[in-house]
């Protein structure tokens, strides 16, 4: 099976996400039992193709196993929109991004316990200016 109909097939698939994320290993499962013969390296070149179109989110967690969460909103998980102030380019999160996804479903569970809401969603905007902004002379990415 080709990465291509493989990304089709887990569109499909990921909105039914698992709390704690998608791992490779849910993902083939889930596409096995729709009958679908998918291979580990297909399914880590579709997650990869879809992390590119910022469809998912990569995070690694504290036991390095590589997770993936939905991008998109309305979803449990939360995901910063940073957006620079002065060109309005939006950019993503970098190298960090595990640290700060983590951050978040602390700062989830945490909410959770004091309110009792269960799987609190969080709207978070980030302010600021793109390293492009505050420093003109910078080289381009
Ligand atoms: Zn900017």
């Amino acid at each position: 099976m080709r990465a291509t109909k493989a990304v089709q097939a887990m569109l499909d698939l990921l909105p039914a996400q698992p709390v704690s994320g998608w791992t490779e290993a849910l993902v083939e499962a889930g596409l096995h039992s729709q009958g679908l013969k998918v291979n580990r390296v297909t399914v880590y070149r579709a997650l990869n193709r879809l992390v590119e179109a910022c469809v998912l989110q990569r995070a690694v967690d504290a036991g390095r196993i590589t997770r993936y969460f939905l991008a998109s909103s309305g979803q449990p998980q939360a995901v910063p929109q940073l957006e620079c102030s002065a060109c309005h380019q939006h950019f993503k999160l970098g190298e960090n991004s595990a640290a700060v996804q983590s951050a978040l479903r602390a700062l989830r569970q945490a909410l959770s316990q004091s309110t009792g809401v269960v799987n609190p969603q969080l709207d978070i905007s980030v302010q600021g200016e793109c390293a492009q902004c505050a420093d003109p002379a910078a080289p381009s990415l």
